[in-house]
């Protein structure tokens, strides 16, 4: 299988002149494949050389929306995406003053196994491509009435299901891809990778010099527990965590994101406030609080939004920047990874 959305515009033009096409025919091509249209649909391209690309396995669509969510109560959508290969994954478009953020998967499941998260449920299946993360983006972006000219997807964030991390060298060809002046055109400062803190693949990523948002998942200061809830803190502790955040602030002067996510009884006492602003304290960055969605093979609780703004209000008084999410669409699906969980339960795949 091949992607014709994996190809950069340069490609695609060394594509077209290896099959004697003129130079135009790759401009054509892009913005059809930008529309999110396939073969049938691309009426200003010749009948031939569709046929051409499809016999040569080339396919147009990196991602189909298999089904949408809207909610009711503000807008959010709930994606399901189906890959050419049967596999599905998720996605989220969220509304907000500044515009519409899309939070696309980048691998198949995932294999970091955090003890609250549903992606890694079954570890991880398959990586994404470049053109499947961007096919996620043309689909939603085409799906909410955007066009290229004028975009519905102003934002992207890298929080769906998967460590992109773990995926790298396609992740960081889908920011080159998404980013493209002839394409979407999604500047860096309007992007956010989350990491759970993979940080030797951090240390390629700082030379790619792609100034995106960085968000590190913490989820908790004191390594013991960290490294219950996420296997990943053996190799890469809270102190390797936390000096690659600062490493990317010297580096680009953006701002870094810690997420945190509160779970009862686990990492939301005052000692783990506390360790959180010795961890952080006098580093411009934000502390991202997220009441826990539960999930329930994981089985664990969240904190009650009473306890998060308590908690916020700690780290606050500790001198470090904390807000608590708001919930989006908390009545179309819950937290990562559940949604393509329940579809693979009920098409007993
Ligand atoms: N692998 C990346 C992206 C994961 S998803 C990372 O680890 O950052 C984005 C965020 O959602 C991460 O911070 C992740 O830890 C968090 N998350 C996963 N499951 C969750 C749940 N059930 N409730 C709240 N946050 C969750």
């Amino acid at each position: 299988m091949k992607l014709l959305t994996d190809l950069d515009l340069s490609e695609l033009k060394q594509l077209m002149s290896a099959y004697g096409e003129p130079a135009f025919r790759a401009d054509q091509l892009y913005l059809n494949l930008y529309a999110g249209k396939d073969y049938p649909e691309m009426t200003n391209v010749g009948k031939a050389l569709k046929e051409r690309l499809a016999a040569d396995g080339y396919l147009a669509v990196g991602a189909s929306i298999l089904e949408s969510h809207t909610s009711k109560e503000d807008g959010t959508v709930k994606f399901l995406f189906s890959l050419a290969d049967g596999n599905v994954v998720e996605g989220v478009l969220m509304r907000y003053k500044y515009g519409n953020t899309l939070c696309v998967s980048t691998q198949v499941g995932c294999r970091m196994n955090c003890a609250f998260c549903a992606s890694g449920l079954e570890g991880l299946k398959r990586n994404l491509s470049a053109g499947e993360i961007l096919g996620e983006v043309i689909a939603a972006n085409r799906f909410d009435g955007g066009t290229l000219a004028d975009r519905r997807v102003t934002n992207v964030v890298l929080m769906g299901s998967g460590e992109p991390l773990d995926n790298y060298d396609n992740v960081v060809k889908f920011l080159r891809l998404v980013n493209a002046e002839k394409g979407l055109n999604i500047s860096y400062r309007n992007i956010s990778l989350s990491t759970c803190g993979l940080i030797d693949a951090f240390d390629h990523f700082l030379e790619e010099d792609i100034p995106v948002t960085m968000t590190f998942s913490l989820h908790s200061a004191i390594d013991e527990v960290r490294s219950r809830i996420m296997p990943v803190n053996k190799k890469y502790g809270v102190a390797r965590v936390v000096d690659a955040a600062k490493r990317y602030f010297a580096r680009t002067s953006r701002r870094v994101v810690f997420e945190y996510s509160l779970i009862k009884g686990v990492n939301d006492r005052e000692e783990d406030a506390a360790a959180l602003i010795a961890a952080v304290k006098g580093f411009p960055c934000i502390v991202n609080l997220i009441v826990l969605n539960y999930v329930k093979e994981r089985g664990l609780a969240g904190t009650s939004r009473k306890d998060a703004y308590r908690f916020a209000a700690t780290l606050e008084k500790g001198g470090v920047s904390a807000t608590v999410r708001r919930t989006m669409g908390a009545d179309i699906e819950g937290a990562c990874g559940q949604l393509r969980a329940k579809y693979i339960k009920n098409t007993n795949r």
